[in-house]
């Protein structure tokens, strides 16, 4: 698949139902279709409104990360072992207006925590900086700990973003618009910004 090749390290799939965002997008039957066209990882970014139900079906479409809003989840705990349990990497997402003492109590049960650089719903919306002040507070609570997990930002991540975004500890970017829309080519697009963010990490 032409992501892959232009150098892309997973694929994020956004998957939205219609009722806790109002974007309608895939489910694991699309997911699985994929799966066997694609050799890298697969992470799912589930925004819907009740992810225990369908766990097991993401992990059987293929999807390596499961990810979950800690505002979806009432029982955070047990949804991110049920995760671990099905043999998936556990992984929570926070909202702009969610702090990072949330999960503080999960922290060392996950191995990647995505930070939404915008409200999730939509492709194409523009870069919430404070999610940079929520990544240094994250970055020090895991090294504090002497955790292992990744901080991924979604939202806005563009050649003008991506630099601020990891010299405040990120070191995972979801990146649309910026690779689907850049002239001259998806290899240009991720080269450029793995660029800029390795250069740019603290
Ligand atoms: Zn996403």
């Amino acid at each position: 698949m032409e992501l892959e090749k232009a150098g892309a390290d997973r694929i994020h799939l956004d998957v939205m139902d219609g009722n806790y965002v109002p974007n309608l997008t895939f489910g694991p039957p699309v997911i699985a279709a994929l799966r066997p066209h694609i050799g890298i990882t697969f992470e799912a970014h589930l925004m819907v409104s009740n992810p225990d139900a369908l766990l097991a079906e993401y992990v059987n479409a293929g999807c390596d990360i499961v990810m979950v809003h800690q505002e979806t989840c009432p029982h955070l705990h047990r949804t991110l072992a049920h995760i671990a349990d099905l043999g998936a990497s556990p992984g929570v997402v926070l909202n702009p207006a969610t702090p990072v003492s949330t999960i503080a109590h999960v922290l060392d049960m996950v191995d990647i925590v995505l930070l939404m650089s915008v409200n999730p719903g939509f492709g194409g919306q523009s870069y919430i900086p404070t999610v940079e002040g929520k990544a240094r507070e994250l970055r020090a609570m895991i090294d504090e700990r002497g955790l292992d997990v990744d901080i991924e930002v979604d939202g806005g991540i563009s050649p003008k973003t991506i630099e601020a975004a990891a010299s405040a500890g990120i070191n995972v970017f979801v990146a649309g618009s910026a690779v689907f829309k850049d002239e001259a080519g998806f290899a240009h697009a991720i080269g450029q910004l793995r660029t800029l963010a390795t250069a740019a990490q603290p």
